[in-house]
């Protein structure tokens, strides 16, 4: 199987699987409340050398997937969203899941099954509609240079190479722009974006005008730069606890937004608002809560095995 046809399978059957697990393709993408529904049992925990693990179901046995808690969060949603692609298409069971799963081998070498499920987790979490979505609240129809890459990564909670891959199957970067793009360190970009050469944030999020109102699924590190020129000076900043505003700006001019660290994790969702003085300007995001560490029993096994193949027979 190349990677044309696993692309093709994959991404009608991310589809159907987002489907049959009530995820909405117009927001991120919440894979944690998917593992929560998918009828197998889910269980997060530190595995030195591997990523992740699938056991399908068998006679007497429910299936079960095991992801590795010590890898970042974008690597487990990859990681939870491939092994819900083995399940999907009804595979043998993956260990082969090592960091790098199949290091030193072309990824044109890689077992179909393995290729399939690449697939699925690219367009499980990265459906063309939020896609579309994403980079039109980031002002764009296309990216146009790596940074733009990163924004969208953010937004979508995926990693920035595993973006720039799935954005050449969505026809939006060229294969030629993506190789140029894919040497650019995420560091470099952070870096610029920070106004820190030194020890710049961990991720930064660059927020506009038209990112208002977005769902931001941030994590405790981040800085989040919100430029927001119309609400003048020193804006009022209200949101959870957590939520640290810089005196000093790095990369803003005086007037020009707000810059704003996650100190602490987000206990439950919230919604962050900057307003200005006279209270006639304001620009709000809703924050996710902050992920947790998925360690232990993320999803106990149930009877309405709601993933894999419809009739029940494994590919
Ligand atoms: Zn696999």
């Amino acid at each position: 199987m190349n990677w044309l046809m696993a692309h093709r399978v994959a991404s009608i059957a991310a589809a159907t699987l987002r489907r049959r697990l009530d995820l909405s393709e117009d927001h991120y993408v919440d894979v944690f409340a998917g593992l929560r529904r998918c009828g197998l049992a889910v269980m997060g925990q530190d595995m030195p050398s591997l990523f992740g693990v699938y056991l399908p179901p068998a006679p007497g046995r429910h299936g079960g997937i095991f992801l590795n808690t010590t890898m970042g969060e974008a690597t487990i949603r990859h990681t939870a969203a491939h092994e819900l692609g083995h399940a999907q298409f009804g595979h043998e069971r993956c260990l082969a899941d090592g960091p790098d799963p199949f290091l030193g081998t072309p990824r044109d070498k890689w077992p179909a099954e393995e290729k399939q499920a690449e697939a699925f987790a690219a367009w499980f979490l990265m459906p063309i509609r939020l896609v579309k979505a994403t980079l039109t609240r980031l002002g764009l129809d296309i990216p146009r240079e790596a940074a733009d890459v990163y924004q969208l990564s953010l937004h979508l909670g995926t990693s920035y190479r595993g973006t720039l891959r799935h954005l050449q199957h969505l026809r939006m970067v060229q294969s030629q722009v993506a190789r140029g793009w894919a040497t650019v360190q995420p560091a470099r970009l952070r870096a610029r974006l920070s106004g820190q050469a030194e020890q710049s944030p961990p991720r930064v999020w660059d927020l506009r005008s038209l990112t208002e109102g977005s769902r931001l699924a941030v994590e405790q590190g981040d800085r989040l730069i919100v430029r927001a020129p119309g609400l003048g000076a020193d804006p009022e900043v209200t949101g959870p606890a957590g939520i640290r505003t810089l005196s000093t700006p790095y990369a803003l001019a005086p007037g020009d937004g707000v810059e704003l660290d996650v100190t602490a994790g987000i206990d439950a969702e919230s919604t962050l608002t900057l307003s200005s003085h006279d209270r006639t300007q304001t620009w709000s995001a809703t924050l996710l809560a902050t992920p947790e560490g998925h360690r232990g029993l993320i999803a106990p096994p149930s009877r309405h095995v709601l993933v894999g193949p419809v009739n029940g027979v494994r590919q």
